[in-house]
């Protein structure tokens, strides 16, 4: 078999024993232990929005070259790989795009992925986030076919505002007909992510806090983040996490909760009145990367083990050229084996590499949040 030498730059493959790279407990840990326990699915580089913050239009304008379709990695294919990543420790699998909901028949991948159990035998946790245009009219048909619970992004509740983020003039009440959809057909929890832009619509805090408290529906906000190159990210654009929490526990008082997972990306508030909880996500001004267990597969099948590699290993080569899947695992397993990623917390160090405008950044788009 003809070995891409280009295809993971960092390791000889072939000298590896799978035996040696994968414990038979599955646990495989990085370079600072981190064990691969996430892994993020893009099944599409398309999106029906484009936000400001992630798709620009500027960048991603009418004659934008997308992913062909023979590209992006099959069902099938990504099933066979979803197997191998659960066979290295993976428990959750989130997918992610582009928006998801674009992919044909995605819920027919669901009901791959669904069928699936964990290295420990316990049902996979699968999970998918959307911009929520088309979950009114698919809910059903995602519970139907296994998915456990979705991810919404909502960025404003005024509806001009929140068609100037979207830039595609994609009106606010559809996306909350999409959010009753799911929770009435039991797609449960349902979260809520806010990404926050300062002076843009961190005005929309209070009134989106206000609507999911109470509902059983965890809302989140997240840093705008330095991701890709086209954003334009500015510092000074970034809202932290604390301020946010100090303004809704100005109104709302809200005490600290505990994670329930050492690798999850989220802090956790809870409101002392007992009406639930929200949640922020501060990637810029509090790094979470010791204990990042993620890794991301993007639609076309190229690994990425940090939301800020410029360079991801082309796994779809070694699918469509016949490796078999000891050799494939061993090759992922090396993969994170070898893995130092810690973007965020490097840039949060003022590290001169993280935040160097001339880094090359994946797109936020190109492989999923
Ligand atoms: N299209 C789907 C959606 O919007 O939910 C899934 C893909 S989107 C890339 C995944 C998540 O990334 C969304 O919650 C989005 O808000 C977030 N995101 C995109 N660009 C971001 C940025 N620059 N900073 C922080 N979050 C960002
Ligand atoms: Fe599309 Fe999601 Fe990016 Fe918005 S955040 S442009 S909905 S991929
Ligand atoms: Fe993980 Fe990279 Fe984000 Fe750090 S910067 S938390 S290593 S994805």
């Amino acid at each position: 078999m003809h070995t891409p030498l280009s295809l993971i730059p960092t390791v000889d493959l072939l000298r590896r024993q799978v035996i040696n790279a994968v414990p038979s407990t599955g646990l495989l840990a990085d370079q600072f232990a981190r064990e691969l326990r996430d892994l993020r699915i893009s099944v599409t580089d398309r999106c029906n929005f484009r936000c400001v913050y992630c798709m620009p239009k500027a960048a991603f304008g009418r004659d934008h070259a997308f992913m062909a379709q023979s590209s992006l990695l099959t069902f099938e294919e990504i099933e066979r790989l979803a197997r191998i990543f659960i066979r290295l420790g993976v428990e959750k699998i989130r997918l992610t795009g582009g928006e998801p909901l674009l992919r044909k028949d995605i819920e027919r991948l669901i009901e791959r992925l669904a069928s699936m159990t964990t290295a420990k035998g316990q049902p996979l946790d699968i999970s998918l986030t959307t911009n929520g245009s088309l979950l009114a009219q698919k809910a059903r048909a995602l519970k139907d076919a296994g998915l456990s619970r979705v991810t919404v992004s909502l960025d404003a509740l005024n509806d001009s505002l929140f068609k100037q983020m979207n830039d595609v003039g994609f009106p606010v009440a559809d996306v909350l007909k999409g959010i009753d959809a799911a929770h009435s057909v039991g797609l449960a929890p349902i979260k809520i992510n806010m990404v926050v832009k300062r002076g843009t619509n961190d005005q929309e805090i209070l009134p989106l806090a206000s609507l999911f408290r109470g509902s059983g529906i965890t809302l989140r906000f997240i840093e705008f983040m330095d991701v890709g190159t086209s954003n334009q990210w500015k510092m000074s654009e970034v809202m932290p996490s604390d301020e946010v929490v100090s303004l809704i526990n100005n109104q709302f008082p809200l005490y600290a909760l505990d994670s329930m997972r050492s690798s999850d990306t989220s802090q956790r508030w809870g409101y002392r009145d007992g009406s639930g909880e929200i949640g922020v996500i501060s990637s810029v001004t509090h790094a979470f990367c010791g204990a990042c267990s993620r890794a991301r597969l993007s639609a076309e099948g190229r690994l990425y083990s940090c939301l800020f590699s410029g360079q991801g290993h082309d796994l779809r080569t070694l699918v469509r050229e016949g490796w078999s899947d000891d050799s494939i695992t061993t090759a992922i397993a090396c993969v994170w084996e070898g893995r130092t990623d810690r973007y965020s917390a490097l840039r949060s160090s003022g590290n001169p590499m993280a935040g160097d405008a001339e880094m090359v950044k994946v797109e936020m788009s190109y492989i999923g949040g």
